[in-house]
């Protein structure tokens, strides 16, 4: 099982995920965690410059899909092939949604960096693609009150709001696109309830 896990800076996905992973190593099964940009020695190495250092789209775009290259072949494929659930904190949908929303990079290539590094991993015609998404939604104007509140020391105060609306808006063209693949989560809820919501959408399916 391939889960990703998407949504906004300040949506809340990191304590869920953590949860989740308890949740499923008491029902027996093996758990890998893993997150983008990073995952692997190389690719968190990318990540720290892509995090750090400024640079023009194509370039961020370019270095985001071939972290996610390593990733993909050192860390999610020998995790699926063991029988692992995989649950990874950001994945493809997050460059859609920053590259292609946020910084307006074009998403026609994207889609071809995708197929690149996504394409011959699957056994079908199609990609390697998450067998779910948990999108966090939460509207841009919440996460920025919570990341003022909790002084997270990231990025996230060199952002507009505006920004953050275009990367929302892009999560949400994603899920049009694909809406069978996508679990959205109410994230403007106390964390109790956000989970409640989240555990259900995996009872639901009896994963859990
Ligand atoms: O989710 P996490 O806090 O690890 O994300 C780190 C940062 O990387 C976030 O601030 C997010 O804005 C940024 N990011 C990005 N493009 C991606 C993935 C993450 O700009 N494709």
């Amino acid at each position: 099982l391939f889960i990703s896990f998407e949504g906004i800076d300040g949506a809340g996905k990191s304590s869920h995920i953590e949860a989740l992973a308890q949740a499923f190593k008491a029902s027996g099964r093996n758990v890998t965690l893993s997150r983008e940009p990073g995952g692997t020695p190389l690719a968190e190495k990318i990540r720290a410059m892509v995090l750090n250092d400024n640079m023009d789209p194509l370039t961020e775009a370019l270095l985001m899909f071939a972290a996610r290259r390593d990733h993909v072949l050192t860390v999610i494929v020998p995790a699926l092939a063991r029988g692992d659930v995989l649950l990874c904190d950001r994945f493809t949908d997050s460059s859609f949604a920053y590259q292609g929303g946020g910084r307006g990079f074009d998403t026609a290539v994207l889609s071809t960096l995708e197929q690149w590094v996504q394409g011959e991993q699957s056994d079908s015609s199609g990609l390697l693609q998450p067998d779910l998404t948990v999108w966090f939604d939460l509207a841009p104007e919440q996460a920025a009150q919570r990341l003022l509140a909790s002084r997270t020391p990231d990025n996230f105060e060199s952002q507009s709001l505006e920004f953050f609306t275009r990367v929302a808006q892009a999560y949400e063209k994603r899920l049009i696109q694909d809406p069978q693949r996508f679990a959205r989560i109410n994230a403007d809820q106390v964390r109790e309830a956000v989970w409640t919501d989240v555990k259900a959408v995996f009872v639901a399916k009896r994963w859990l």
